[in-house]
């Protein structure tokens, strides 16, 4: 039997519909819309040539000098976060994103010695999500969003992606399988669940913050819900409040907040039910 892969699911570069490149830096900057970060990734693919033309080591020194301290001066949102200026669109249609000096794209060699991090550091990185989110969990996410700016807002989002599917399978009561996620509907009811991360209306004001964290100065602090101030429980939702950057008011926020989340599980366990129910009539889930 061949050995399983390290990581059977490749969480940068899933497929060819979208890609992560977020420990590249592409959201850590005050203006992380998808205006502004779809800019700078066409702006540095640009300048660096489409694949397979010859970069040459003086284009990227230049093109260093003048965008590396720009992109981690001012315009960055977490200090300790390097921004580099060598991550840009993979492809004409911009559905992926990635590395551009990546060997790839240049014939197998690999030009990543010029970036801050170099060589040896870019090729064995592998952040978080690939330890600690299960097969499942990846799955959940990799089926069911064809949108690089949110997949990589949602992928990398730990919190968020391990309480939609604990909170979805608990409903369900069952784990969610991949299987279930090749229907439509149900992938098109995931699609709004994780849309609460472009549109989360208890979402903390401001651009010194990033899902349940709060930056200040080269430091962090994890967000809080004052749970005890209005002597309640904590949510049985907190871990996706959290992660969503919310910040209450009041109590009767919150318990709107609650019911949000509520509604749009209820939607997807319904979309899996009817999923499952397709499955057992046809003995496969189309
Ligand atoms: S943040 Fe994780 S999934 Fe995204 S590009 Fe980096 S290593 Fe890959
Ligand atoms: S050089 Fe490294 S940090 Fe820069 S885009 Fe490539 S992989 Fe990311």
């Amino acid at each position: 039997m061949a050995p399983s892969p390290r990581f059977p699911i490749h969480l940068c570069q899933p497929d060819y519909h979208k890609s992560c490149a977020a420990c590249c830096g592409i959201y850590n900057f005050k203006d992380n819309s998808r205006r502004a970060v779809s800019l700078r990734l066409h702006r540095n693919r640009v300048l660096l040539g489409n694949e397979g033309r010859k970069v040459t080591p003086d284009a990227l020194a230049l093109h260093s000098q003048k965008w590396r301290s720009r992109y981690n001066g001012f315009a960055k949102r977490f200090e300790a976060v390097f921004n580099c200026e060598f991550v840009g669109f993979l492809d004409e249609a911009h559905r992926r994103v990635g590395c551009l000096l990546h060997p790839l794209r240049h014939k197998g060699k690999d030009l990543r010695h010029s970036s801050f991090y170099g060589q040896e550091l870019c090729d064995g990185h592998f952040c978080p999500s690939y330890y600690e989110l299960t097969m499942n969990e990846q799955a959940l996410v990799v089926k069911t969003l064809d949108d690089w700016y949110l997949y990589g807002l949602v992928i990398t989002d730990i919190d968020l992606v391990k309480g939609v599917y604990q909170a979805l399978s608990d409903r369900l009561g069952e784990a969610v399988q991949p299987r279930m996620l090749t229907h439509p509907p149900v992938q098109r009811a995931l699609r709004r669940l994780w849309q609460w991360k472009l549109r989360w209306p208890y979402c903390r004001p401001g651009c010194d913050g990033f899902g349940k964290y709060l930056f200040i100065g080269d430091h962090y602090e994890e967000l809080q819900i004052p749970y005890e101030r209005w002597g309640v429980q904590p949510s049985f939702y907190h871990r996706i409040l959290l992660a969503l950057g919310s910040a209450f008011q009041s109590l009767e926020e919150l318990r709107d907040a609650e019911r949000i989340i509520d509604l749009g599980l209820h939607h997807a366990v319904q979309a899996l039910r009817n999923a499952s129910s397709q499955k057992s009539s046809n003995g496969t889930i189309p």
